[in-house]
């Protein structure tokens, strides 16, 4: 595959918690859930370094393992968790955790799974609307806990507080049935995962997407996923990402896009299955 991509944390002087690689093969994409300023998370390492070391051994797996992409992420997450339970409670509630997207060229096929909210975009051959594939159940349940929080202007200190108890709020209904479902210290969550496989000559580009890189379509409803593809496909990753920010800028407070984070990290990869001739 011919694969491009670019990520930026949502400011300079904070850790970038997304994490993106690939290889000629495969791609993998995770966006760490923050611990807000104040919570607990029973980790000493933090979100950053879990979405680094989970995507690090997911990526080395794929080049290995001919594993199914659903085992793959649960011998991840059962590795990573192996690295810090001597050190850190992995089962507080708050727990680092991340979403997933994997991507992997095997043979005449393209395999994907999706965990949680990052966004797969298939730019199938022929067919005009892209097929989209992503989770949308920490949406469902966030819709309940998250009026407080849009209410109110980003970068106030009382937005701070309500983003708090949003998360808080929001980490009863992790990895459990009913709630939604994120990569973190159980396994299990693997087979939770939306996963399947499509002719890879039946697809001219896929597009992996972390929440912050899709806000242009899914929050802030400013573009099409047939744009995005585009702009991907003619100007790259980093473009993408720069419209991004200037969106941000143009609503610093959040009042035209309610949302928890002004600004977020933000990462976007696009893989060609099918390489250009020479
Ligand atoms: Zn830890």
């Amino acid at each position: 595959m011919r694969v491009t991509f670019a990520t930026q944390p949502a400011s300079p002087d904070r850790p970038n918690e997304d994490f993106i690689a690939a290889t000629p093969d495969a791609v993998v994409l995770l966006d760490g859930a923050g611990t807000p300023a104040g919570s607990e998370s029973g980790c000493s390492h933090g979100v950053a370094w879990y979405a680094r070391t989970l995507g690090s051994k997911l990526i080395a797996s794929l080049t290995q393992s001919a594993g199914s992409l659903t085992e793959i992420l649960a011998e991840g997450i059962k590795a990573t968790t192996s690295l810090h339970d001597f050190t850190c409670d992995v089962n507080h509630p708050g727990s680092p955790s991340a979403t997933v997207v994997m991507l992997r060229r095997t043979g005449d096929d393209l395999e994907y799974l999706v965990l949680a909210d990052s966004v797969l975009v298939l730019d199938v051959i022929g067919v005009d609307e892209p097929m989209v594939i992503t989770d949308d159940r920490e949406g469902q349940v966030g819709k309940r806990y998250r009026t407080a929080m849009d209410a109110l202007g980003s970068g106030t200190p009382d937005h701070t507080a309500a983003l708090r108890e949003y998360v808080e709020a929001m980490r009863a209904h992790r990895n459990r049935d009913g709630g939604f479902w994120v990569a973190s210290s159980d396994p299990l969550a693997a087979e939770q995962a939306l996963t399947g496989a499509v002719p890879a000559d039946q697809i001219r580009a896929a597009a992996l997407l972390s929440d912050g890189a899709s806000r242009p379509v899914d929050r802030f409803h400013l573009a099409t996923w047939r744009q995005v593809l585009d702009i991907l496909a003619q100007h790259g990753p980093s473009e993408l990402i720069r419209q991004v920010r200037d969106a941000e800028h143009s609503d610093p407070a959040g009042k035209r896009w309610p949302r928890g984070k002004a600004f977020d990290d933000a990462s976007a990869a696009l893989a060609s299955p099918l390489q250009p001739l020479q």
